[in-house]
């Protein structure tokens, strides 16, 4: 039942919903048919122009709405976004790929974001710091940075979003998102619940059209402080570049490349079931998504079997149909991307334990993948995959383990198994990753800071950090007289 329910998407501007200026669209391709599905309005430069000032009226509006009410207002769109899962988790399928089932835990995730943000909005203090001279008082403000431009992905339409403006909102700045115009729907849906909660205009705006186009005009635009990418590291560098010469304030949350590293002493069963499903989770498209799997060479085979087992068990299909597990890769570029990585890791002496190759004709299907006995050399161990290809290779000393996970420039997401107290205390202190995860699957929870460090970026999108990341501090001495 593809299609169903599927609009055309426009722009928001000023609280309005339009069609560019041009008339101009993009199409949306339905990644298990390959089918036009709908289209998105393409934004030229009057409609950014129009889509800044609207940004910069609506933070002297926003600003001035108290902590409270912003959160009162944050908390209403939380709730249509509840009562509004299973329509927007459908078009999010239709236009991503992603199963059902995983279109829906990514939309109530983004309701559970919405309502800590809207709470820790009230808890952005300043502070009072004792003076040299008694008669002076030393006060550090917060406040909001200002209109904040933000370019988000594909591989998570809403919650690539929900987290930089849920932040931005909490801290009463204005927000003007560039959403991905492969996947443009459930974004909309997700700010639509906002205007519908009573945001005022001007304090929310979405914009699609040429990624490169907009984030050159609106990154070097006076009206925007703040820059908040989420993507690739090569894109992430070229925008942070642009940031710093336009001296804004920056966040980055780029790719990864995670070290899966498996101990001697791991529960083989615990590591196959929660690395396992955090590969395949979204067809490998995660920039937390495991990747180099770092198995002790005494229990490697025992592993391989194990998630070669798993690999094999899940369904793939159109992520409409009841049952699937894995759903088609989200656009076309990433199945090529897929053959080229197979193909080198094959050339580079590896062996396809399973999977390895495009399910079809029609659609973005890939087998779900594992690769053993990979080579440094390989692409795979190098660059980030982004699909859904496992690489195994031993180790025989956990030291080594760890400095094969540091040997790459990323450094976001890194998962490890084991049940011996001195491992844990080494990964941990190691490890250079800005998440480390041990003894279970991925839980980036809004209240733990989400972020990257080396090439993988930098600036958190969780916790208090995320806030820190739209304040700017003002430090005001007062002497009575
Ligand atoms: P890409 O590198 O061209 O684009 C990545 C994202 O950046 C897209 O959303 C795109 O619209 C945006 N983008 C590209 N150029 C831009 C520009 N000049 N200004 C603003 N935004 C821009 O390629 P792609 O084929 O879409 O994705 C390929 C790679 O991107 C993947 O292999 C993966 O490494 C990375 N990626 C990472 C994430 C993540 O969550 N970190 C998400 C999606 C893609």
């Amino acid at each position: 039942m593809a299609n169903e329910g599927y609009a055309d998407t426009q722009l928001l501007i000023n609280g309005e919903w339009c069609d560019a200026e041009s008339g101009k669209t993009i199409d949306v391709v339905n990644p298990a048919t390959g089918k036009v599905i709908g289209h998105v309005a393409h934004a030229g430069t009057a409609d950014l122009e129009r889509a800044l000032s609207a940004a910069q009226h609506g933070f002297e509006t926003w600003r001035k709405v108290s902590a409270y009410e912003r959160a009162a207002i944050m908390r209403r769109a939380a709730s249509l976004v509840r009562e509004r899962v299973d329509a927007i988790a459908r078009l999010m399928t239709q236009e991503q790929g992603k199963p059902l089932f995983e279109a829906r835990a990514e939309v109530t995730a983004a309701a559970d974001i919405i309502e800590w943000f809207a709470d820790e909005g009230r808890r952005v203090y300043g502070r009072i710091v004792p003076p040299r001279n008694l008669a002076a008082q030393q006060t550090v403000v917060k406040e909001p940075v200002g209109p904040v431009a933000a370019f988000t992905p594909w591989n998570f339409p809403v919650n690539q979003v929900v987290r930089k403006l849920s932040a931005a909102l909490a801290t009463g700045c204005s927000f003007l998102v560039k959403a991905p115009e492969e996947t443009p729907a459930s974004p909309a849906a997700l700010l639509r619940a906002f205007v519908d909660a009573g945001t005022p205009a001007g304090v929310i705006g979405l914009v699609y059209g040429d990624p490169a186009e907009i984030s050159a005009h609106l990154i070097a635009h006076p009206v925007i402080r703040k820059v908040t990418f989420t993507g690739s590291t090569p894109v992430g560098k070229q925008l942070a570049a642009l940031a710093g010469q336009h001296m804004k304030r920056a966040t980055m949350e780029l790719g990864g490349h995670a070290p899966v590293i498996v101990a001697e002493d791991a529960d083989i069963a615990l590591a196959v079931k929660a690395a396992g499903a955090a590969k395949f989770r979204n067809a490998g498209q995660v920039c937390i998504s495991p990747t180099r799997f770092l198995v002790h060479n005494s229990i490697r085979e025992a592993f391989t079997h194990a998630l070669v087992a798993h690999a094999q068990g899940l369904k793939v299909g159109d992520g409409l149909t009841d049952g699937t597990t894995l759903g088609p890769l989200a656009n076309a570029r990433r199945l090529s991307a897929m053959a080229k990585v197979i193909e080198d890791a094959r050339a580079t002496g590896a062996t396809v334990a399973t999977g390895g190759e495009r399910i079809g004709s029609e659609g973005n299907f890939f087998a779900p993948t594992v690769l053993t006995d990979v080579s440094l050399n390989a692409d795979v161990f190098n660059n980030e995959p982004f699909g859904p290809v496992a690489a195994i290779r031993g180790f025989d000393a956990l030291e080594d383990a760890i400095d094969e996970a540091n040997r790459l420039r990323y450094g976001l997401a890194g998962y490890a198994f084991t049940r011996s107290f001195k491992n844990v205390h080494l990964l941990t202190q190691r490890l250079e990753v800005g998440m480390l995860w041990i003894n279970q699957p991925a839980t980036p929870f809004p209240e733990m800071p989400f972020g990257g460090v080396k090439d993988s970026g930098y600036g958190s999108e969780g916790g208090p950090e995320a806030l820190e990341a739209y304040l700017v501090t003002k430090s005001v001495t007062v002497t009575a007289v």
